[in-house]
């Protein structure tokens, strides 16, 4: 195994953080006691939601979200291509068929004009992501939502505590879903909460992840076909106490994604991310580029490791992964955009407490290595500085 000389992502603990846990583990409750309300407490009121379902993965969120819709095979739910595998899993959960529409090839985010022309008269749900942390066009999805009579989901794993027009991520929707595996902002070590406004929508949710118990929570009494879904003491009282902090642990890594954007914004062959007019604050969950298509990617990556950097191609689109390919019959080509996309990425090392001497490391290695790995001799860029500006391919 290589030795890397900066981690991938790594999760920010603080004393607080273990102090929150070891209190659990001396209490008698490791489940369904005080930690899980106190963080769906707490979650609620940063969102500003009515309620909080906590349950132990983001995936478990968007499953129940689908599964309260009552939605169920022969129903279609429209999502993106470009997004993480559970985004679309959801809906094979209920029996049902994930139908993918093209992304904004800015924002990465489903374009709802491609939305639009997706609806059927199966569709019952869409799955809107807020891909890297930026949100989705939750307005015009909306409005496509309301015309057809069908729910909108937001999966914002990526991104608790984003902005759109001064709107925190969340709200708005009929329900979303963050999640806290180790990678994301803030994390539980596993786990995952849903938001909603619609208290009987939560109380559904409540119970399908308790087994299906009925709304006393009368331990034998189970009414409806349900999960084990719930998150246990440990973890929410991570998250709790994580929550604390979440404000700081977002400038943070905002002011890691500006250090990043001062040292590559003029490299000749990379495109920095796309922060949209709409979007009054980004929640930065991974520092994604996109590099121009004259540079070989895999050996870029390979020479990077090499030099200690570990990087990761974000996202290979969900339509083209071998269950899609089988059992839809899908391929290259039907989502042009998702898929340019997609073969330009690169994920660079970035966490919370990533120092400004790791992310120069990162970006003299990266430019460095970019010269080496361009494909055409003719066009290697002269020298390191172009002219293109931000938002614009070099
Ligand atoms: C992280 C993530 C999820 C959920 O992940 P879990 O590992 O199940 O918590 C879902 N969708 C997206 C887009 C994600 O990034």
């Amino acid at each position: 195994m290589t030795d890397f000389a900066v981690p991938l992502s790594r999760p920010s603990i603080g004393q607080d953080d273990i102090a929150a846990v070891l209190e659990v583990l001396r209490s008698p409750n490791l489940s369904m006691g005080p930690a899980v309300r106190r963080f769906e407490r707490a979650v609620a009121e940063y969102v500003g939601t009515a309620e909080a379902v906590a349950v132990n993965s983001g995936t478990s969120g968007l499953h129940l979200c689908l599964a309260a819709e009552g939605i169920g095979p022969g129903d279609e739910v429209i999502t993106t291509p470009f997004s993480f595998v559970a985004s679309a899993n959801c809906a094979l959960y209920q029996g049902a068929r994930p139908v993918f529409a093209d992304i904004d090839p800015l924002t990465l985010n489903l374009d709802p004009r491609r939305v639009e022309a997706a609806v059927t008269r199966r569709t019952r749900a869409i799955v809107s992501v807020d891909v890297f942390g930026q949100p989705g066009p939750t307005e015009p999805l909306r409005a496509i939502a309301a015309r057809h009579g069908i729910a909108l989901v937001e999966d914002a794993c990526e991104a608790i505590g984003a902005e759109r027009n001064g709107r925190r991520v969340g709200t708005g929707v009929r329900s979303a879903v963050f999640a806290f595996y180790p990678n994301k902002a803030i994390t539980t070590g596993e786990g995952g909460v849903i938001v909603t406004d619609d208290r009987e929508l939560a109380a559904l949710m409540r119970s399908l992840a308790n087994q299906g118990r009925d709304d006393a929570g009368t331990w034998m009494n189970h009414v409806r076909l349900g999960f084990n879904y719930r998150l246990d003491e440990m973890s929410a009282a991570l998250g709790a106490s994580q929550m604390a902090r979440l404000d700081r642990i977002l400038d943070r890594r905002e002011q890691v994604a500006g250090w990043y954007a001062e040292r590559l914004w003029r490299v000749e062959g990379i495109r920095l991310p796309y922060v949209a007019r709409e979007t009054t604050r980004m929640s930065w969950f991974v520092y994604v580029i996109q590099l121009d298509e004259r540079v070989d990617r895999t050996s870029l990556m390979a020479a990077l490791e090499a030099d200690g950097i570990p990087t990761r191609p974000y996202f290979v689109p969900i339509h083209l992964q071998p269950l899609y390919r089988e059992r839809f019959g899908h391929g290259p080509g039907e989502f042009p955009v998702a898929e340019r996309v997609a073969r330009a990425t690169l994920a660079l090392p970035f966490f919370t407490e990533m120092t400004e001497d790791q992310v120069d490391l990162v970006c003299d290695r990266l430019i460095d290595r970019l010269r080496t790995t361009w494909t055409l001799s003719r066009s290697r860029p002269a020298s390191r500085i172009a002219l293109a500006p931000i938002g614009e391919w070099s």
